[in-house]
């Protein structure tokens, strides 16, 4: 495969790539990191109690110490969208972008986890990141003494609609169905708060704004399938200076379905080893068709995409794949002590 740009390209900055982009740093593979943003979804997690060895912590310092891990360990990080990736004739792959040159490489981890759904009501794309958010509240800009609707039902729509309401005028959460099905402790804390307003059995069809957004229309649903009636007759338009969607999220692997092969879910199919139907193309976490998706699955599944990535190269290259991580430390430990001996 000659010397090209990269021994391997990660794609997504979640928890499977930043602990893929650490563990082929540290075999000493180039590797470049292209995501478009830092830590996915982990990032949107406020208190992590579940990640073995730590007692608990706020995802946001979880993910800032896997980045500076994988930065440690030599690995390259580029905020960017890929969006194709095209196998090249003398091996190896193209991996494009939708801003920015495209990168040479070797091999791919897939680690670009679930993507937040949208609404699809008419004017959401142009409004997006103008006072439409589908992140975490705390990455908002200020909402303080703002009209704010949050959408959806479940823990994440209605724990958002806690978090903003101690610091908004008002909060509008809306839920295309009869009723909320977040956890009861979270339910019992929204009727604490006077400025949450709930609007059952509406659908946000339309969003207003040139350049923020001003204004949301709700059209009534069938409570029981959350459908948009067909004829609504009752349109509401309610003002607002934001909008929180937080709606579950999908894998968004379209843009993938001629490279590898996807389940009925869209998800991944990979082996037990992280590979993908291509060889030289490995994918990790969320993505994939695991029955868990959880941060600490994630990670585990990242670290065995990129030593599997590795274990390829080493056999393309007529080398010896080794499987673990620690003879790194060893070795860096014995040039650390070579270095300091007289
Ligand atoms: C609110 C919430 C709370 C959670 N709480 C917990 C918990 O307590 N414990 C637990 O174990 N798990 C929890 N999870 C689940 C956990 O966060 C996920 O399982 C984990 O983040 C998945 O990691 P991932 O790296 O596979 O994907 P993701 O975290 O989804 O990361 C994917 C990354 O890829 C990037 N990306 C997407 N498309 C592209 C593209 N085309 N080009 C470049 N980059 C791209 C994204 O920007 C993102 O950085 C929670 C999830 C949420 C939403």
């Amino acid at each position: 495969m000659g010397d090209m740009q990269y021994d391997v390209v990660v794609i997504g900055g979640g928890p499977a790539g930043l602990a893929a982009a650490m563990f082929a740093a540290r075999r000493g593979l180039r590797t470049q990191v292209v995501s478009k943003d830092v830590g996915g979804q982990l990032s949107l997690t406020a208190w992590i109690e579940n990640y073995p060895g730590i007692d608990g912590i706020g995802g946001r310092a979880l993910v800032d110490c896997m980045l500076a891990q994988a930065k440690r360990d030599g690995a390259d990080w580029w905020m960017g969208e890929a969006t194709s990736i095209v196998r090249n004739e003398g091996g190896g792959f193209t991996v494009s972008l939708r801003q920015g040159t495209p990168f040479v490489t070797k091999t791919i981890i897939l680690a670009f986890g679930l993507t937040p759904n949208d609404l699809g009501a008419t004017g959401e794309h142009a409004l997006a990141g103008k006072g439409v958010y589908y992140s975490a509240v705390d990455d908002a800009p200020q909402q303080e003494g703002k009209t704010i609707a949050v959408v959806g039902g479940g823990n994440s729509a209605v724990t958002a609609a806690l978090a903003l309401a101690p610091r908004a005028a008002k909060v509008h959460l809306i839920h295309r169905r009869a009723k909320l099905n977040a956890e009861k402790p979270l339910l019992k804390a929204l009727a604490t708060h006077r400025n949450i307003e709930t609007h059952l059995a509406q659908q946000v069809v339309e969003l207003r704004g040139t350049e923020h957004v001003s204004a949301m229309v709700l059209a009534p649903t069938d409570p029981e399938t959350g459908v948009v009636l067909s004829d609504p007759s009752d349109l509401a338009t309610l003002l607002i200076d934001s909008v929180f969607v937080q709606i579950g999220f999908r894998a968004n692997t379209q843009w993938l379905a001629d490279v590898v092969a996807l389940n009925a879910k869209r998800e991944v199919i990979t082996s037990k080893d992280c590979e993908t139907s291509t060889p030289g193309i490995f994918a990790a976490g969320d993505l994939c068709d695991i029955a868990y998706k959880q941060a600490a699955v994630s990670v585990g599944e990242g670290v065995k995409a990129a030593l599997q990535a590795f274990k390829y190269l080493q056999e393309h290259a007529g080398k010896p794949a080794v499987m673990f991580d620690w003879d790194v430390r060893e070795e860096r430990g014995a040039a650390a002590q070579e270095a300091a001996s007289p």
